[in-house]
């Protein structure tokens, strides 16, 4: 029988701290429990907010909270060609175009035209500005000019249709609202590739059979099962846990007052109590400020 994968695939920009800590046990408490593999990605491919010293610090991190993964650890950092081969493919397959856009311009664009703004995780909503631009022009201006690469979403839906579905743990089918997904960037102008498709190649390479990660994710898994679809990569099935929240119901911000890993273990607290906190059933609650670390100790209490 075909062995069940998943992965835990933080990305390096800062210390980890318990919402991550959330979704890596998550993970394990899947992998445990459908007796699968469990890998481990850094998702370190924009080096404008990446660090490597996050990276080793991350792993310290997991390593401290229990967390047991199989096999090597992918650096995405450390296999550029993957990701920029498979944007080449998208190029050839005419489904990405040049954007020379600043986000400025977009956003006064999008402003002035009243379009309805999208889920934040998969970005601003494009008005087509450079879909318009003749053959010639855009050649040219890609010899001067810094560009973003963008979806073509009318070739896109040509090429896979418009019955595209993902699914989730129940074997329910999701729709892919190409049409509303609109021209995403899939390659950065910035650093060339984007999350979106790093993670699909990567899924894919590791042979990845179940997602697991954050509802703020949601709406990117219809623009990876896009990918997919275009890239002829296998499609995994996709869980979206619920998000750790704080006492007024609001999820816990990336960064601002979150309380990380090395804190609680600074002061004291140890990952059993910590594990047990973040599992038990109930709401998915992160009440506490990191300014209150006796209260927080007080709360999870001890090992025994
Ligand atoms: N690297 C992403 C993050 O840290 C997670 C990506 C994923 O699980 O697909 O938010």
């Amino acid at each position: 029988m075909l062995k069940l994968r998943t992965r835990f695939a933080p990305s390096p920009t800062g210390l980890l701290h318990v919402g991550n800590a959330y979704s890596a046990l998550i993970c394990q408490q899947w992998a445990e429990k459908h007796d699968a593999e469990l890998l481990l990605r850094i998702e370190d491919i924009d080096h404008t907010r990446c660090r490597d010293e996050y990276a080793t610090r991350l792993i310290e991190d997991l390593h401290w909270l229990g967390l047991k993964w199989q096999g090597d650890t992918l650096k995405q950092s450390e296999h550029q060609s993957r990701y920029r081969n498979a944007l080449e493919k998208l190029r050839e397959l005419g489904v990405i175009y040049p954007c020379f856009c600043s986000r400025k311009h977009v956003r006064e664009e999008i402003e002035r035209m009243g379009i309805a703004p999208h889920a934040e995780d998969i970005g601003d909503p494009y008005p087509g500005i450079c879909r318009q631009i003749d053959l010639h022009q855009r050649h040219e201006r890609t010899l001067h000019e810094r560009f973003a690469w963008r979806l073509d979403c009318a070739s896109a839906i040509k090429q896979v249709g418009e019955s595209l579905t993902w699914s989730d743990e129940h074997g329910h089918h999701h729709p892919v609202n190409l049409s509303a997904l609109g021209d995403l960037v899939i390659g950065r102008r910035d650093i060339g590739i984007s999350y979106h498709l790093a993670v699909v190649v990567d899924d894919a390479w590791q042979g990845i059979t179940h997602v697991i990660r954050g509802k703020d994710l949601f709406s990117s898994t219809a623009v990876h099962r896009l990918l997919q679809a275009l890239l002829k990569l296998p499609t995994p099935t996709y869980i979206h846990h619920p998000l750790l929240v704080d006492g007024d119901g609001r999820r816990l911000a990336k960064r601002g007052e979150v309380t990380t890993l090395k804190h609680l273990r600074d002061g004291g607290i140890t990952a059993t109590s910590l594990r047990r906190f973040l599992l038990k059933e109930g709401p998915h609650l992160w009440p506490f400020s990191p300014d209150n670390i006796d209260e927080i100790r007080e709360q999870l209490g001890s090992d025994s």
